[in-house]
């Protein structure tokens, strides 16, 4: 069995050490992995501490310059960060949270630090915060090392380029599986020390007993518009993913394989919200699927490959790892190689020429982006799809990709619709701005597919229709519940 100690030294995603740090502290700048367990850059700042026994002080950055984020999104995830905070507590570690104004990360707390630890974020506006603070710290001559905690196989391990589909992932990801499903955890004690903290100006001064007290100064600290519209079924933090988990495990898991794509059914797990800010662990939750089904880790990968010949929970616990693991790694690896990954550019390059080959095909109508918005089209399910995710923050997985399909009938071109999609999606969805909406968005056009029989607009572009759904689920009962004013 590996120990963890040798998989977070593969998780490392860049690293400089320094022969005489000069610094008086051990700093994790927590971005992503907004969690105590399960988190390899945790474990490595731990292990540093103790090894070096300079005191550990865990900072995390709020910014209002985060591309798209609304008050509900910072709302759940400040109910997370507040129970991090008490769970760091308990190991004798600080949690500093404060404003990076304009999302200039204030230099201070990493210039006096033996060592900087950093988790990995894929999208770009993660990739430029970490680059300005590695530039900072190699002038400052402390070590750092950035850690990739989300994924299961670490994103730069699993390829070195971008995948063309989740058959040429899958086949990379599977022989790796074992070594990071299998890494047994490291506990580590920090002492407590006396040595203060750096205080910065901007920073929250008061308890985080109460997600409230955190929420009530950030909105102010960030001017946060008051939230808008329904509150989201779902609160944030690391206990709340786990209660999901639970009842997703005992009660919906067996038919995940067979049921899932009913979208008047809730067999799903939930878990995207708690993963897009990184509140609970990829690893965790399948260790909690093994856990309970009796399965062990060795026969993960079998059960990904084989799954469409296994039945009962072993095909579920298959299907289940495909979507949690190769489908979710694969959008990863589309951000982190793709520099287009915002727009149509990302598409394939026969899916890109077939869609504008079809540029003067008649639109059936042009909705303005208000009418979208309030989900008021003559498509009956588009407009429950879209007042799904108004009333719940969470569209059903197999409506987004219909939902995300229709635009392009509705569009000009597949430049208006994987704009207008990415806006509808990063809005409003409380998981979205992840590296999976941007890979699911890219989908609805042509991306991680094959090319499909030609038609009018859409090209090759596969094509999703009314009467699919009608056929397949039981979409009066979706209308029913989500169609409402
Ligand atoms: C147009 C479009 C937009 C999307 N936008 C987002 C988004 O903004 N954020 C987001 O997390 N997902 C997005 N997805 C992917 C998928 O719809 C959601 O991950 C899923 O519905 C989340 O629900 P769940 O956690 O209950 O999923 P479950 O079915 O329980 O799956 C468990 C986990 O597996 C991963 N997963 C499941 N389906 C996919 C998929 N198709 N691609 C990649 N990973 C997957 C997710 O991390 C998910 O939490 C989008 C898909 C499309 C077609």
């Amino acid at each position: 069995m590996e120990t963890q100690t040798q998989t977070v030294q593969q998780r490392v995603f860049r690293q400089r050490h320094s022969a005489n740090p000069p610094g008086k502290r051990i700093v994790y700048w927590m971005q992503q992995a907004q969690r105590v367990a399960y988190n390899p850059a945790l474990d490595y700042a731990i292990s540093k501490a103790v090894e070096t026994a300079l005191p550990l002080q865990v900072y995390f950055f709020l910014s209002n310059a985060i591309p798209d984020a609304t008050a509900q999104h910072y709302r759940f995830m400040l109910e997370g960060l507040a129970e991090t905070g008490r769970e760091l507590q308990k190991l004798n570690i600080p949690l500093h949270i404060a404003v990076a104004d304009d999302g200039k990360i204030p230099e201070a707390p990493f210039k006096d630090a033996a060592c900087l630890v950093m988790d990995h974020g894929y999208l770009d506006w993660q990739k430029r915060w970490r680059d300005e603070v590695y530039a900072t710290c190699e002038q400052s001559g402390c070590s750092i090392v950035e850690i990739d905690t989300e994924a299961t196989v670490p994103v730069h391990l699993a390829s070195p380029k971008e995948e063309y589909s989740a058959a040429t992932l899958r086949r990379k990801i599977l022989p790796l599986l074992n070594d990071f499903l299998l890494a047994d955890p490291v506990k580590m004690e920090v002492r407590k020390t006396q040595l203060p903290s750096v205080k910065l100006a901007t920073e929250h001064s008061g308890s985080f007993e109460d997600s409230k007290n955190l929420w009530d100064w950030a909105a102010i600290e960030l001017k946060l518009p008051a939230e808008t519209g329904p509150g989201y079924a779902i609160q944030g933090s690391h206990s709340e993913a786990l209660y999901e988990l639970d009842s997703f495990i005992r009660a919906k898991l067996k038919d995940y394989a067979t049921m899932r794509n009913h979208p008047n059914l809730d067999i799903q797990s939930n878990m995207s919200a708690y993963l897009h800010f990184g509140q609970i662990s990829p690893i965790e939750i399948m260790h909690r699927v093994l856990e309970h089904t009796g399965t062990p880790p060795q026969a993960i990968p079998n059960m990904i490959a084989d799954k469409n010949r296994l039945t009962g929970m072993a095909q579920s616990i298959g299907a289940y790892a495909e979507e949690l693991i190769i489908r979710r790694e694969l959008a990863m690896n589309f951000c982190h190689y793709n520099p287009a990954y915002e727009n149509s550019n990302s598409l394939p390059q026969w899916a890109r020429q077939s869609l504008n080959d079809h540029l003067g095909d008649p639109r059936e109508t042009d909705y303005s982006l208000d009418r979208l918005e309030l989900g008021e089209t003559e498509d009956i399910y588009w407009n429950a799809a879209q007042k799904q995710l108004l009333h719940s923050g969470k569209m059903h997985n197999y409506m987004r990709m219909y939902w995300g399909k229709r635009l392009l009938a509705w569009c000009p071109g597949v430049d208006e619709a994987y704009q207008i999609l990415a806006y509808l999606n990063n809005k409003y969805e409380l998981d979205g701005r992840d590296a999976n909406g941007w890979a699911g968005i890219a989908w609805c056009f042509g991306k991680h597919d094959r090319p499909w029989a030609t038609r009018p607009i859409y090209g090759m572009v596969r094509f999703m229709n009314a009467g699919g759904l009608n056929r397949k689920f039981d979409m009066e009962a979706y209308l029913k519940q989500w169609s409402k004013e």
